[in-house]
């Protein structure tokens, strides 16, 4: 592991990822994905609605595309449940998704992982003047959810920024740079936090400083700074 030295003394804003880095990394598939398979009859019942609608009809258009072949409603909710179980980044499935948990948060039957530590740090650097954001690859409005839902209650106080792939791909550097314009700060005072190697090569790039969360299970190797939870980044931020 390579000891990488710099001041984090002149940070101004706080970027953090979400899956691995502040909440577990099999939350998504270990307990979101299952939850829209247990509860796909809510999409099947609701195909009339125009928003359900909408997205069944994306579903059978990319399977035009895809494989040149007209399909049924029925057929289409059997993609979505076979997207779903491969982990496919379809914009439809993301939005039938984010409806069917929407209402699991609501109900009470879901609620966001969030690492124990995190919750009263984030709000210390709120306390002392950082601003802190969220960049994730879940939609802006699942981020949400999952964070004004979470099991500590509701922490969208604490952020001031949500970006998903609308700014660009993670592991993009422009990514980064878009981030940066639309925060208008010097990329220096941004640190930005993930438990993903490339994603924080691409911050760096961008000229951010950058922080690997070494959560469980995660790969300690690295050429960025590592900290094992919040309290050890907050620790480096104050050093
Ligand atoms: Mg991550």
């Amino acid at each position: 592991m390579l000891n990488v030295q710099y001041s984090m003394k002149n940070t101004q804003y706080i970027l953090t990822d979400i899956e691995g880095t502040t909440t577990s990394i099999s939350f998504v598939a270990d307990v979101l994905f299952p939850y829209f398979l247990e509860h796909i009859e809510e999409v099947r019942a609701a195909l009339n609605e125009p928003a359900v609608h909408s997205q069944i009809e994306a579903v059978k258009k990319t399977v035009v595309e895809e494989e040149n072949r007209q399909i049924s409603d029925e057929d289409a909710i059997s993609f979505l449940v076979h997207w779903c179980k491969t982990d496919r980044k379809h914009p439809a499935l993301k939005a039938l998704q984010g409806m069917v948990w929407e209402k699991g948060y609501k109900n009470g039957s879901l609620k966001g992982h969030i690492y124990p530590e995190v919750p009263n740090i984030l709000k210390t650097w709120k306390e002392n003047g950082l601003k802190i954001g969220i960049y994730s690859s879940g939609s802006v409005p699942a981020q949400k959810l999952l964070f004004g839902y979470s099991e500590a209650g509701d922490l969208k106080p604490i952020f001031s920024d949500y970006f998903d792939t609308v700014v660009g791909h993670k592991r993009e550097v422009q990514s980064y740079k878009n981030i940066q314009l639309a925060l208008g700060l010097p990329a220096e005072q941004i640190v930005f936090l993930s438990d993903i190697e490339q994603e924080l090569d691409a911050a760096r790039e961008a000229g951010m400083k950058t922080i690997k969360l070494l959560r469980p299970g995660n790969d300690p190797l690295s050429t960025h700074r590592t900290a094992a939870d919040f309290e050890e980044v907050d620790r480096m931020l104050m050093s």
